[in-house]
């Protein structure tokens, strides 16, 4: 049976003093969280998680979601119960809005406790998880009688929230949309179509589901141009809030799937529901990019939460297995053999697990500080700057963190041996659970066009010159010090790779379209080296300054600093390979007609 302990001490640390979440005090919701609150969200959140969630993990694996004849789903044992306790203490409104009801908390904040709900159940963190996505939509693009009838319901937990782009045609090219919105004369639409991979599309844990859909008005241009966004309940809602007949929505079927199999994946179909335009038509794609945003950064946590519980489970069995002996000779001569622990290779799995891990804590939580200061930040200027990094971090936070997430669970796995195959230790779990978040909220190939194709080229390059500028003058001062110097000085040649891999695009991706998109990946991967790297040398400047003052458990500031060299040993000359892939640009990639792919 696996297990899961909350990583609160690594969180506190990261939230003092990567993110220096103390510092924001004077920002609204920040002055709430003081640092005894902040304890006992980690504190009482983790116990919960533990406690309620965990135990459901495995169970609900394997029971998966029923769809029945009349079109209802159920979650598996113990979900609705656990649900209801997920409510009743107020999980549920910790970072919202208090004017819909919820506790107003920093989102950096919220973003901490998710990580372990995730880690203890990522299916059933999903139901709520598309909720927050879908509030988030609706503050930002609905009216205000849309707000007041659907927000403070669903940030309450009473009912759920989804998100309906996926159609049969189409995935990644929206503008391929059939789904029809035809106006109707008291002001709604009557939606038309089948949606496919509707996460929690239907399920039993909430009274109501409020679809958000995206469809096309008639006479709308045939492209993501002619693309609205409506809000569709599945149960109709009243003027004074109470709950109507049933919509003419339902789930056609639910997937049968390689993980996450406690969250319903459903076929939606639309025979001419009742909707209502959210913002302006024609400008849907816009506003559903409101709750993708939200939603990538998500995916990008849920990577860090499978790779945590992995990388967990990982160091326990390598400290109870016992196969052969050290290369420098038995190290424990009274037992028939050392544990797996004494191999540097499984050291090595261990080592990229926990640096990566903790990495992307740091940089999950730096990004979501970031979502805090778009929003809050006193003057113009800082919110801009605040804007300017989620734009650039949240394709690297999704693509980066869900692509390594992947490969710590696989190498927990592996420190496993045969018996990380095998159900009843959990880890296939994991890996089966890790892989959904390299492809939904878009692929991650789509994320690293995204980055290449958009970010890197909006306002002039502001975004990018601005982290540059961040990571070139963190990297410089680090250099000063003996004890981060290996990491500063890491983090500078990787810089320096990644400016000249920029430079190459602009200067070869005019040329030919296709360098750039052959160099995407790499270049994603590039940038998450450095964005972790700078996390890195904060994280080792914390440790040192720490240990100097006497503060803290010296234990764990040495491993920060051990793992910090190991970063920049081990992890960072990546840099150079992806750099050169990147050059070796689109000729070799893009050469051979599809015809030679084939065997016959
Ligand atoms: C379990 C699960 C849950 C999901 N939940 C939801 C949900 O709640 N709501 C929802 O609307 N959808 C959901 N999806 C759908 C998901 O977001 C899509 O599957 C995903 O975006 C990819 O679309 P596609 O499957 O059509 O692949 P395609 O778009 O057909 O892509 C196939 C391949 O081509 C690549 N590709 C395509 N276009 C480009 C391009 N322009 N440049 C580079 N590469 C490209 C992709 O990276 C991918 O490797 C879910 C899917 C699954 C499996």
């Amino acid at each position: 049976m696996p297990q899961y302990t909350p990583p609160v001490r690594d969180t506190r640390f990261v939230l003092e003093h990567v993110v220096g979440l103390q510092n924001f005090s004077n920002l609204p919701g920040f002055d709430a969280a003081t640092p005894d609150v902040v304890d006992a969200v980690l504190e009482e959140g983790g116990r919960f998680v533990a406690e309620v969630l965990f135990p459901l993990n495995q169970s609900g694996d394997q029971e998966g979601c029923t769809r029945h004849e009349d079109g209802s789903v159920t979650t598996p044992a113990g979900f609705k119960e656990a649900y209801k306790r997920y409510v009743e203490s107020g999980w549920a409104t910790l970072g919202n809005l208090p004017e819909y009801g919820g506790q107003g908390m920093p989102h950096v904040v919220s973003t901490a406790f998710q990580e372990y709900m995730i880690s203890s159940n990522m299916a059933f963190a999903m139901y709520p998880g598309l909720t927050h996505g879908a509030i988030a939509a609706l503050l930002a693009q609905g009216s205000e009688a849309q707000k007041q009838m659907y927000v403070p319901k669903m940030v309450s937990g009473e009912w759920g929230g989804t998100m309906n782009l996926t159609e049969p045609q189409c995935g990644t090219d929206l503008g391929l949309i059939r789904t029809k919105a035809e106006p109707q004369a008291d002001g709604s639409y009557a939606i038309t179509g089948t949606k496919i991979f509707i996460s929690a599309g239907e399920h039993d844990l909430t009274g109501n589901i409020i679809h958000l859909v995206l469809a096309k008005t008639p006479g709308a241009p045939d492209s993501s141009k002619g693309i609205s966004l409506f809000v569709v309940p599945k149960v109709l809602v009243n003027d004074d809030g109470s709950l109507g007949e049933r919509n003419a929505v339902t789930c056609g079927s639910i997937e049968h799937k390689m993980g996450i199999h406690a969250n319903s994946t459903c076929v939606m179909n639309y025979d001419g529901a009742k909707g209502w335009l959210v913002g302006e038509e024609m400008k849907g794609l816009a506003a559903m990019f409101i709750m993708m945003n939200a939603a990538r950064l998500g995916v990008g946590l849920q990577g860090l939460g499978i790779a945590e519980v992995a990388y967990q489970n990982a160091v326990q069995y390598a400290g109870d297995r016992r196969q052969g002996r050290a290369l420098t000779g038995p190290q424990e001569p009274n037992e028939k053999a050392d544990t797996l622990f004494v191999h540097p290779d499984v050291r090595r799995m261990l080592m990229e697990a926990k640096a990566w891990t903790e990495g992307l804590r740091a940089l999950c939580l730096w990004g979501a500080l970031q979502v805090d200061l778009e929003h809050h930040a006193s003057t113009d200027e800082d919110r801009e700057m605040a804007g300017d990094l989620v734009g650039l971090l949240t394709p690297v936070i999704k693509g980066v963190g869900t692509d390594k997430a992947y490969e710590v669970a696989t190498n927990a796995q592996q420190v496993y041996g045969g018996h990380g195959y095998i159900q009843e230790w959990g880890m296939e779990q994991y890996v089966r659970d890790a892989r959904i978040a390299m492809i939904y909220e878009g692929t991650n190939g789509v994320q690293a066009m995204d980055l290449v194709g958009r970010k890197l080229a909006q306002k002039g390059g502001r975004a990018v010159q601005a982290f540059f500028k961040i990571v070139g003058e963190e990297a410089a001062a680090g250099k000063a010090d003996p004890a981060t110097l290996a990491i500063a000085e890491a983090l500078e040649k990787a810089l320096g790779q990644m400016q000249a891999a920029t430079m190459w695009f602009m200067a070869n991706g005019m040329k030919n379209p296709e360098n750039v998109g052959a160099g995407a990946v790499p270049y994603m991967h590039l940038t998450g080296l450095v964005a972790v790297g700078l996390m890195w040398l904060r994280m080792a400047k914390a440790a040192t300054a720490l240990k100097a003052s006497g503060e803290g458990d010296s234990a764990f500031l040495d491993a920060k600093l051990v793992t910090a060299r190991f970063f920049a040993e081990r992890i960072m000359p990546d840099a150079g390979a992806l750099r050169r892939k990147i050059e070796g640009g689109a000729d070799t990639v893009m050469a051979l007609p599809p015809e030679m792919f084939r065997a016959a």
